[in-house]
């Protein structure tokens, strides 16, 4: 019999993420990473320009977060985090209080993006409850993401994604991102909703699953000041801005007024396992100490606070807070600010806009923008065929590197994009193919 090759291996017996698996190509196996690069099994190399899912902040296999976990490995694996601690979570914990915005107060262990989200969104439903009142609805952005479970799913825009479970999903109030013109009528319209108002989750500065689309701090600061004055708590989704994805340490530090909670996840550990943290005030904390059992948060999930996981954490903070790390979030920011300007006005683009270690490049489309339209794969598949790792979302292309890539690496990926922008008409049809 002939042996299979790992592709046909996976596909016998694998159901990926977000992927249609009748029509989509066979997975590329990854067998290896090195700083920017992802490593085929026949040792070909791809510049991972999307931080495996915006992840990864301090490249692939890196051998001091390599060395942390493997000493953690080899002290403890895990231990029930109830009524049990350990090191590595006091210490995360610390650590993360030194540098989160000011008021918070305390660290609450999840592990994954999304399940930081359902803890947020919990804990500001129960204070209510706690309290005695009625407010259960949820502020949100339109095209907003914060995660793929159910509560996560309902706070997110309602979309392709969400569409089988419509029905089964909270009612939110959606409102547009805020600037210069709508600024007044939002502020307005979140007052009048506040009685029911429990809380107001957002993704600081950019809404990266939305299509990388950015707005302004000091509009987003007049909306949140609207909501302290209102008395409804703010959420921000920082698992993608968070650990310098847009040039300050969190998204949040751009802003006047600090979040009642912050999520935090992908980043956290690097890039390197999973692992999700919901942090908040102690007046948050404090509406959950009761002598009445039932005012305690009740989630927690078998791996909370899981010590590989915290150790990943701590050995990437710390690189985080090297020098070296904010100098390159910089360099990065800086050459994607050149790019920028370089391609701006380019006939096949509609707009190019950019935040920090992000920069997104909105295509001029006819008729089909989707997601699903078939631009976004023939880029896709282009891009993977010159050796780079970029995932469009529908007509819009992104670059979100980890903090390592040097410019030659960047250098080249754009060149590559300038590539595909100048590929015309027919000529798309065949070499994009
Ligand atoms: C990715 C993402 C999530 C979900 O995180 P997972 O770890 O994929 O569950 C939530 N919020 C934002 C802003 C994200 O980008």
């Amino acid at each position: 019999m002939e042996k299979l090759n790992l592709a046909e291996r996976d596909q016998a017996v694998i159901w990926h993420p977000y992927t249609q698996m009748k029509t989509a190509s066979a997975p590329v196996p990854i067998v290896r990473g090195e700083g920017a690069y992802l490593i085929g099994e026949n040792g070909e190399k791809y510049i991972d320009a999307v931080s495996s899912w915006w992840v990864n902040i301090h490249g692939h296999s890196h051998p001091y977060i390599a060395k942390k976990v493997s000493e953690q490995l080899n002290t403890l694996e895990h231990a029930i985090f109830a009524g049990f601690t350990h090191p590595a979570a006091i210490e995360l914990a610390e650590g993360l209080l030194k540098i989160l915005p000011r008021n918070q107060a305390k660290i609450f262990y999840s592990d994954n993006g999304s399940t930081a989200v359902e803890v947020a969104l919990k804990m500001c439903f129960q204070y209510w409850s706690n309290k005695g009142e009625a407010r259960t609805k949820v502020l949100a952005f339109k095209n907003s993401y914060h995660g793929d479970t159910f509560g996560a799913m309902a706070v997110s825009a309602r979309s392709a994604f969400t569409a089988p479970f419509e029905n089964l999903l909270f009612d939110v109030e959606y409102i547009d991102t805020p600037n210069a013109e709508n600024i007044g009528s939002l502020k307005s319209h979140v007052a009048a909703l506040s009685p029911q108002l429990s809380a107001f989750i957002y993704e600081p500065l950019i809404q990266g699953s939305g299509g990388m689309l950015m707005y302004e701090a000091a509009y987003l600061d007049e909306l949140l000041s609207a909501c302290k004055q209102n008395g409804i708590f703010t959420i921000a989704d920082e698992v993608m801005t968070g650990f310098g994805r847009t040039g300050k340490l969190f998204a949040s530090d751009y802003l006047k007024n600090q979040p009642d909670i912050v999520c935090l996840s992908k980043g956290l550990t690097g890039g390197t396992m999973a692992l999700g943290v919901t942090s908040c005030t102690q007046h948050i904390f404090d509406a959950f100490l009761s002598d009445d059992r039932m005012k305690t948060l009740f989630h927690g999930h078998s791996f909370t606070a899981n010590p590989v996981a915290c150790a990943a954490a701590l050995a990437s903070l710390k690189l985080t807070l090297q020098p070296e790390t904010m100098e390159n979030i910089g360099r990065i920011s800086t050459k994607h600010g050149q790019f920028a300007l370089k391609i701006k006005g380019h006939p096949r683009l509609k707009e190019v806009r950019q935040t920090g270690t992000v920069i997104a490049f909105e295509w001029q489309t006819s008729g089909n923008t989707s997601y699903f339209s078939n631009l976004r794969d023939d880029l896709y598949h282009y891009f993977l065929s010159q050796g780079i790792i970029l995932r469009p979302l529908g007509n819009i292309i992104y670059i979100l590197p980890p903090y390592c890539i040097s410019n030659e690496q960047l250098e080249y990926v754009y060149s590559k994009i300038e590539e595909a922008l100048n590929i015309t008409g027919k000529d798309q049809q065949s070499v994009l193919h």
